[in-house]
C-alpha cells in the first residue's frame, strides 16, 4: 500500500464517456507516487490524453474519484482547482503553445501571472526556469526566432518556473527531431533527478524505455502498469550517446 504522503496523484474507478458515447476511460486505477518518471503508453485512442486531462484536473470524470496531492478534485469549485494547478502541475504539450509576439523571457513570466508574484520576480523566476533548460542566451527572443527544440525547451521552462512539484507531458517530443527530441528528454530527466515527478505520454518505445515505469492503457483501461529497475535516465541518455 503507498502512503497518502507519497502518493501525489490517484484515480479509482475513472471513466469518461464523451458526447455520442465514446467511452474514453472505462474504469482507471492509477497511482502516481512522488519521484516517479512514468511513461504512458498505448495506441492511439486508447484514452492516454484523457486519462492526462484527468490527473492535470484539465476536465473532470463521469465517474471515478480523481486525488490530487491530497484533494478530492470532485469537491473542489473551478476556482480551488485552478489554484490547485497552478500550485501543483507543469504541463508540457506536443505543440509548444507558446505565444507568437513576446519572447522567451515573457512567455515564461506570463506563466506565473497567477500566482500572485510581482512583474519582477516573475521575470526573475522566468530567466532562472530559462537557464535551467539551457536558454540563458536566448531570453529575448521570439519563439519565431528559435528552433522547435529550443521552442518547446521555453515550454519546459514556463511548465516549471512555478517550481510544481508534478510536471505532464503529451507527446512532448512528437514535434521534433531526435536531436532535439533528445534534447528535451534530457531537461525533463533532469528535472527528475532534482524531485519532480514526471509523466509522459509517448508513442517512442525508447523514450518509454528510459522511464522508471510504464503504465500501458487499451480501449480505455490499464492492462499493463510495471516498474523496472534500471539505471537513471541520465545515465541511459548518456549511454545512448545523447
Ligand atoms: P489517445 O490519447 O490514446 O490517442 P484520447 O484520450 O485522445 O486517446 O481519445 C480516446 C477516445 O476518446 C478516442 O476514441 C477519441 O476519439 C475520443 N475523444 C477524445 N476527446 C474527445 C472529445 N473531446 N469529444 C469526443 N470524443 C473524444
Amino acid at each position: 500500500m503507498n502512503s497518502p504522503v507519497n502518493c501525489i496523484v490517484e484515480l479509482r474507478g475513472v471513466t469518461k464517456t464523451y458526447a455520442g458515447d465514446v467511452h474514453a476511460l472505462r474504469g482507471v486505477d492509477l497511482t502516481i507516487d512522488r519521484g516517479d518518471l512514468l511513461a504512458i503508453v498505448g495506441p492511439s485512442g486508447s484514452g492516454k490524453s484523457t486519462m492526462l486531462h484527468m490527473i492535470g484536473t484539465l476536465d473532470r470524470p463521469t465517474s471515478g474519484t480523481v486525488r490530487v496531492a491530497g484533494h478530492d478534485v470532485a469537491t473542489l469549485s473551478d476556482r480551488e482547482l485552478s489554484g490547485l494547478r497552478s500550485r501543483t502541475l507543469g504541463f508540457v504539450f506536443q505543440q509548444f503553445h507558446l505565444s507568437p509576439g513576446v519572447s522567451a523571457l515573457d512567455n515564461v513570466a506570463d506563466g506565473l501571472l497567477y500566482t500572485g508574484t510581482g512583474r519582477r520576480a516573475r521575470r526573475e523566476r522566468a530567466a532562472a526556469a530559462l537557464e535551467r533548460v539551457g536558454l540563458g542566451h536566448r531570453l529575448r527572443h521570439r519563439p519565431s526566432q528559435l528552433s522547435g527544440g529550443e521552442q518547446q525547451r521555453v515550454a519546459v521552462a514556463r511548465a516549471v518556473a512555478g517550481d510544481p512539484p508534478l510536471v505532464l507531458a503529451d507527446e512532448p517530443t512528437g514535434n521534433l527531431d531526435s536531436r532535439a527530441g533528445a534534447d528535451v528528454l534530457a531537461v525533463l530527466a533532469d528535472l527528475h533527478e532534482a524531485g519532480t515527478t514526471v509523466a509522459i505520454i509517448t508513442h517512442d518505445a525508447e523514450i518509454a524505455g528510459w522511464c522508471s515505469r510504464q503504465v500501458r492503457l487499451r480501449d480505455g483501461l490499464v492492462v499493463d502498469g510495471h516498474e523496472h529497475d534500471h539505471l537513471s535516465p541520465v545515465e541511459l541518455l548518456r549511454g545512448a550517446g545523447r
